[in-house]
């Protein structure tokens, strides 16, 4: 029986397919699978194209919300030096964020500092490393302010 790389599980859902996603025939995943994964590869090619064929994969963000979210400003805390700080953040606008922090706290994070993130996605925490992980980083935020707040809603 075939099954996904990533879960090893064999069964297949409308919600949660069972398929390709790029050229290699025999790389089987499914859809929330193969987007998680894509998540962990933060700011590294294998978030966007296979390692394998090169091909481009699916956006992880549409299989995450289904596509569309409303422009939202999540909060990130941010702890440096023992103190934590909060700062409002515009998805994917690092240069925001930098700048904030650097009128805050007077440091600049582009510069030999060890950044990591801690995001929630799909009631799953993950840990990312690295200053480029913060465009990732920052739409995992968005997503789960987006679907706490139409839970509320609806
Ligand atoms: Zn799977
Ligand atoms: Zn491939």
């Amino acid at each position: 029986m075939a099954c996904c790389w990533i879960c090893f599980e064999e069964c297949s859902t409308p919600g949660n397919p069972l398929k390709n996603h790029c050229s290699c025939q025999h790389l089987l995943s499914h859809s929330k699978c193969i987007a998680r994964w894509q998540v962990q590869q933060a700011g590294k090619k294998e978030e966007k194209f296979c390692r394998f064929c090169d091909k481009e994969m699916p956006n992880w963000m549409d299989q995450m919300c289904g596509g569309k979210i409303e422009k939202n400003n999540p909060l990130m805390e941010f702890f440096y030096d023992g103190k934590k700080y909060k700062f409002a953040i515009e998805p994917g606008n690092f240069e925001h964020l930098k700048e904030q922090i650097h009128q805050i706290i007077g440091i600049d994070i582009s510069k030999n500092y060890n950044i990591g993130f801690k995001v929630e996605l799909n009631g799953e925490k993950l840990d990312l490393h690295g200053i480029e992980s913060f465009d990732v980083a920052s739409k995992c935020a968005a997503i789960t302010y987006h679907m706490r707040r139409n839970l509320l809603i609806t």
